[in-house]
């Protein structure tokens, strides 16, 4: 199946192979006073094998289809936050640069800038991209090749933020991962000074910090976004176990915007995470359906238990980098104690 063509077709349109391929502004939503939308790079192929590691076939087909050659389609889900200052950009894809044999394996969809442009965004309008991890599929459009050769930042205005841990690990990755790292990604970036290398816990701007939840790599970040005024000046790890009582009695300018836009305003939901490839899709909720591809799958447990004692109580809503349907939800436990992805 070939993706990379420039022109982008409607959202849902279904290929002659009959994947949902889907392109355009998926979903909008407003989160205290910030407006979240999820952007799509596209969607490509992975073995079902490699997605949902040792869960047997018989169990995670039903709950996603494979083809004859047991692959599933994966999305490749950037989350835009406006926070009424900033425009901030979360995760860039697959991008437009892979080689010739990587082409082969997954497609290169190259959809996001299309996508962006379709739902009114440039790309001198991004202040801030911030990475997850480094894997080639998160950080594809960090940059460009210029006819010349040479690399330039996609989005020229902004910077961007990446987890220190893994641009060292990429540096000299194992060889099991070593496939999956594309220096011209992030090198270029580092060197010119345009990309700030995170320890894990910063706040980047007001409202918008970051944690390190270890196993599908050691440094990975979930991305958290808290969108209720009067709690930016804090990051996740000084906040402790703090409900919604917090709700601004100010509102927000960026909150007047967005109900001015008309965009649904759940007074319900103020906090979001962007977990990346902690779960991937809404079928990864589950604490031991991990991905074949996490370097420390035990890691992967502890980090999601981790991420859900904070994440059921106060009804985050979870980002998921790779449900090509499903981008956004607050899981939740059913009375038997299974995950549910309840979707918003
Ligand atoms: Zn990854």
């Amino acid at each position: 199946m070939v993706f990379g063509a420039n022109n982008y077709p409607a959202s849902g349109v279904a290929s002659e192979k009959g994947f949902v391929w889907h392109t355009e502004l998926m979903h909008r939503i407003t989160l205290g006073d910030f407006e979240l939308s999820i952007f799509s790079d596209g969607t490509y192929l992975l073995d079902g094998g490699a997605f949902f590691g040792v869960v047997p076939k018989v169990m995670w087909s039903k709950k996603v289809a494979a083809d004859e050659r047991n692959y599933c389609t994966a999305g490749l889900n950037s989350l835009l936050i406006r926070t009424g200052t900033e425009t901030v950009l979360v995760e860039t894809g697959m991008g437009n640069k892979l080689s010739e044999r990587m082409r082969k394996f997954y497609g290169q969809p190259a959809q996001l800038l299309n996508n962006l442009a379709a739902g009114g965004v440039a790309p001198e309008d991004i202040d801030i991209v911030i990475n997850s991890h480094l894997h080639f599929d998160h950080c594809g459009w960090n940059t460009v090749r210029e006819k010349n050769g040479k690399i330039v930042p996609t989005f020229p205005r902004a910077k961007y933020y990446a987890p220190l841990g893994e641009w060292e690990y990429a540096r000299r990755p194992s060889e099991r991962d070593a496939i999956s790292f594309i220096p011209e990604n992030y090198d270029p970036l580092v060197e010119s000074g345009r990309m700030t290398l995170l320890k894990g816990g910063e706040q980047i701007v007001p409202g918008i910090s970051v944690k390190t939840f270890p196993g599908h790599t050691a440094h990975m970040l979930g991305i958290i976004v808290r969108g209720g005024s009067g709690r930016h000046s804090q990051n996740l790890e000084d906040q402790g176990h703090e409900g919604p009582k917090h709700e601004s009695q100010n509102p927000h300018p960026a909150a007047q915007n967005a109900t001015r836009l008309g965009h649904p305003l759940d007074p319900s939901l103020f906090t979001a995470c962007y977990i990346s490839d902690l779960m991937p899709t809404t079928a990864h909720i589950d604490l031991t359906w991990g991905m074949g591809f996490d370097l420390y799958p035990l890691q992967t447990i502890e980090s999601k238990k981790e991420y859900y004692s904070r994440a059921i109580p106060e009804k985050w809503l979870t980002v998921f980098t790779h449900d090509p349907m499903t981008p956004w939800a607050c899981v939740e436990k059913d009375e038997t104690g299974k995950m549910i992805a309840k979707e918003v």
